[in-house]
């Protein structure tokens, strides 16, 4: 099955049968490190997820495979089938980030893991760690996670330079079929949003809001502007809560005109917001929000700017995920200027791994992490960049880790 990595001896494989992941107390987790801070971040991640994990009596088998630079120097190619085939196998992976050269070279590995495994959702929790500095003055308001579409939209690589055969091609159907003038010179993208991928978002969006007691679900879309794209992604969501969730479900024109607007006993409100307007709502009003679900661009711009709201790129943890198969990664990317220093925050990748623990069903040891980090940092020992905002003892990387450790055995 593999070609060049052995799989661990020990261990046991997570299965999924109807819908359900069955986990067992040793499981084969799948990981690589990435490129640039990756060495640095995930192996300080691994110490304290296999520290948390032991107070709960469970063991992690990590299978050690590779992507980006590493896996180039092994295979000649920078995202093996090798990789591929665990992650598909073993259900859940942790990595690290990968980097993409801009413009020309390889497409983006990132984009093409999500896209090859059809990890349709990319699902990253955004909330307050006690003692992160941060821009505004109600941070512990921010309690939101997002489900951003990981597999249309502009993202879905559909697209031709200048010049090309295909763009001249697609202009002239254009001019010759529909009458649309486009200028010649012009680099073309397609941007396709279908039924089909934004029900099964929203649906996995509206699941978790049920399943975590959450209030509410908002619908982020450009739909003013770009009608049949956005704008069907509003609709069809709204479309799903109804025929799928109805029970559960109401809409915000329903709170306000049948429950005076309170919200009643365990029903989720469903709402919709413009993406613009939504950027300026995550600030402002930032208790009223608590599920979001939204294509892709928007989603990608959206998670970071919320993610700048509770301590930034350092701080903040994602996951990709489908239909019993998930790959957890954190926002930041490689930062090579900083790689192999011994420098970086590894607290996205540890609070990433921490989400992957919630998603084992391991909430008392991800919720133990996330206490620790937050006891680390209230005890002032930072990494550079929380330094920089907010002084303290500056640590490394593996010290910062070792600390979080230190305070998880106090637990
Ligand atoms: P980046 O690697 O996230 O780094 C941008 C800046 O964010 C860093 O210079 C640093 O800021 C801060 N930062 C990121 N991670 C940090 C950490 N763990 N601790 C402290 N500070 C951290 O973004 P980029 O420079 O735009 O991208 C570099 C490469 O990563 C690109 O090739 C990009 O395509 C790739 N990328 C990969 C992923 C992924 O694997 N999922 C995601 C995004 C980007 P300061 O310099 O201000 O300290």
């Amino acid at each position: 099955m593999f070609e060049k990595v052995r799989p661990p001896s020990e261990g046991e494989k997570i299965e999924y049968k109807d819908g359900k992941l069955l986990v067992p107390r040793n499981p084969v987790i799948p990981y690589f490190e990435g490129d640039g801070i990756g060495k640095d971040v995930v192996p300080a991640a691994i110490k304290v997820l296999n520290a948390a994990v032991e107070k709960i009596g469970k063991e992690i088998i990590w299978f050690k495979v590779y992507a980006g630079e590493d896996a180039y120097k092994i295979y000649g190619n920078y995202l093996p089938e090798d990789t591929l085939n665990a992650i598909r196998y073993y259900r859940v992976a942790l990595k690290g980030p990968l980097t993409t050269p801009v413009g020309g070279g390889y497409r983006s590995l990132n984009v093409t893991i999500r896209q090859v495994l059809d990890l349709y959702a990319n699902v990253r929790p955004v909330y307050y760690i006690k003692g992160v500095p941060s821009p505004i003055k109600h941070p512990e308001k921010v309690n939101f996670v997002i489900f951003r579409e990981n597999t249309e939209d502009v993202y879905a690589g559909i697209e031709w330079p200048r010049g090309s055969r295909e763009a001249l091609k697609l202009i002239e159907i254009l001019r010759r079929e529909f009458g649309v003038s486009i200028r010649e010179d012009s680099g073309i993208g397609i941007k396709p949003i279908s039924e089909f991928a934004t029900k099964r978002l929203v649906r996995m969006a509206i699941r978790y809001a049920i399943e975590n007691g959450r209030k509410s679900v908002t619908l982020v879309h450009k739909g003013n502007i770009m009608k049949y794209t956005e704008g069907a992604f509003r609709d069809w969501g709204y479309e799903v809560a109804k025929q799928e969730f109805g029970e559960f479900c109401i809409t915000e024109d329903e709170l306000n005109r049948d429950f005076a607007g309170k919200q009643p006993e365990g029903k989720i409100v469903i709402k919709d917001r413009i993406a613009d307007n939504m950027f300026q709502q995550i600030i402002t009003r930032s208790d009223e929000y608590d599920v979001i679900a939204l294509p892709n661009l928007n989603g990608d711009y959206l998670s970071d700017a919320a993610a700048a709201l509770v301590g930034g790129l350092g701080i903040a943890p994602g996951s990709n995920i489908g239909d019993g198969l998930a790959v957890f990664e954190p926002i930041h990317g490689s930062a090579p200027k900083y790689a192999g220093q011994n420098k970086v925050n590894p607290t996205a990748q540890i609070l990433t791994g921490a989400l992957m623990l919630e998603y084992l069903g391991w909430k008392e040891a991800s919720e133990m992490i996330k206490k620790a980090v937050s006891m680390t940092i209230e005890q002032g020992i930072v990494t550079y960049d929380l330094h920089r905002q907010i002084g303290g003892k500056l640590v490394g990387t593996r010290e910062f880790a070792d600390a979080v450790i230190e305070n998880l055995n106090s637990l």
